[in-house]
């Protein structure tokens, strides 16, 4: 046993642990299946433009403890995340504000765009909704449902909207102001210089070892034999052999293209929002950072069904996989010496601000007593 802690993962939940555990004078082994750290914020720098490799990653946060923690590693730029929406062709301010409505209806005052939004609301008469397509519609009327959410979101899950379950959208964003930040929250940025550092930084320690493509599966025994404990931020399932049946997940494809020209879209973040168009968002990586390259890289990210050996990236928390969680969750609590942490190992959607959060009371948990 010549390490404190076996780490698997080096995303932000492990390197998190490593980082704060390495503090407190632990040594820590952290192993990662992939070739890189930093698990799904893994930036990678191409042509001068740090690009995100697993998806659109904007850091934002409303707790000043976790914006500072995440300071203490990098210097964040001023980039507001204001998405635009093309429905065949027509283009829309995200998240649904005044600019939005204005572009829809004509309408100028906050009060008229109410107005319209109660009036479709009640036209379609629905009091408590039993789906998806009902919640949408009681949250922001038809015409918005029907341009901006209906085809986004049936592409995303794969399914039609009148069969996926209302809680999925509890909060679409809906602001009766001319602001287009997606976001409510007081802090938000992208880590000048890309995702990556953070986590490097993490994990520079004398006390922390790092080995790369090394899935914890492959010697999983002989792992639970020598760690004297283990933080685990694989999938949950997994790790219990599938006894109770396999977690379900929704997949995604990134095409990356390298264009020979400076500004393709002229925003980082463009959702496609019609039925039609296979892929869900364009990304163009060099307007998280304000990029002058010469050349530009976009990412056009197609959902894909998930099964096993996939990556999995949304987990399907729907009534029946959460009761399937919470059994894997009880034989968790079971398991001696083994932390389950990070998006994973309790199979829910974290932000970064909160799987950092998440790793803290881990670690205070854990550390408590020292
Ligand atoms: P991960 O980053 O997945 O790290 C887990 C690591 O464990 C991986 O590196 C994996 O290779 C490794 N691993 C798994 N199994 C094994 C094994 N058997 N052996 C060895 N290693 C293993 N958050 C935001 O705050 N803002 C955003 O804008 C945002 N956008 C997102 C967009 C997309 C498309 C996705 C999918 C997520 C987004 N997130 C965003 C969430 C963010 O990615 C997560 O909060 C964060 O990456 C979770 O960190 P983690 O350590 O839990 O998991």
């Amino acid at each position: 046993m010549s390490y404190d802690y076996l780490i698997v993962g080096a995303g932000l939940f492990g390197s998190t642990f490593a980082f704060e555990a390495a503090k407190r004078g632990k040594t820590v082994k952290v192993i990662d299946k992939r070739n890189h750290v930093a698990g799904n914020i893994y930036t990678e720098k191409i042509e001068g433009i740090n690009v995100h490799k697993y998806g659109a990653h904007i850091f934002h946060t409303n707790d000043k403890e976790i914006w500072d923690y995440v300071n203490q590693f990098v210097e964040f730029n001023r980039y507001t995340n204001s998405p635009i929406a093309n429905y065949n062709g027509e283009i829309y301010n995200m998240p649904f504000n005044m600019n939005t409505f204005n572009k829809l209806w004509g309408v100028v005052k906050p009060d008229e765009a109410k107005e319209k939004i109660n009036d479709q609301k009640a036209a379609f008469g629905i009091d408590k909704p039993k789906n998806l397509e009902e919640q949408a519609i009681s949250l922001v009327g038809t015409d918005i449902y029907q341009k901006l959410v209906k085809g986004y979101t049936e592409k995303q899950w794969g399914r039609k909207a009148t069969e996926l379950p209302a809680f999925i959208i509890k909060r679409l964003p809906v602001r009766f102001t001319y602001d287009n930040n997606y976001f409510n929250d007081r802090y938000q940025g992208i880590p000048i210089g890309g995702y990556t550092q953070i986590v490097e930084k993490m994990l520079n320690s004398d006390l922390i070892d790092v080995e790369l493509e090394k899935d914890f599966f492959e010697n999983k025994d002989e792992y639970l034999k020598d760690a004297k404990k283990i933080v685990y931020t694989g999938m949950i399932d997994q790790f219990f052999d599938y006894q109770y049946g396999a977690l379900e997940y929704r997949s995604l494809q990134f095409e990356n293209s390298v264009l020979d020209l400076d500004n393709y879209q002229g925003n980082a973040v463009v959702n496609y929002t019609d039925a039609e168009t296979p892929y869900t968002r364009i990304i163009e990586h060099k307007h998280f950072e304000f990029g002058n390259q010469s050349k530009t890289i976009i990412t056009k990210e197609y959902p894909r069904t998930w099964e096993i050996g996939n990556e999995p990236y949304y987990p399907m928390n729907d009534k029946q996989n959460n009761e399937v969680f919470n059994k894997y969750h009880e034989l968790a609590k079971r398991t001696p010496n083994v932390i389950f942490g990070g998006r994973l190992g309790m199979y829910k959607y974290y932000d970064m601000h909160q799987v950092i959060g998440a790793a803290i009371s881990v670690v205070n948990q854990e550390f408590k007593s020292n």
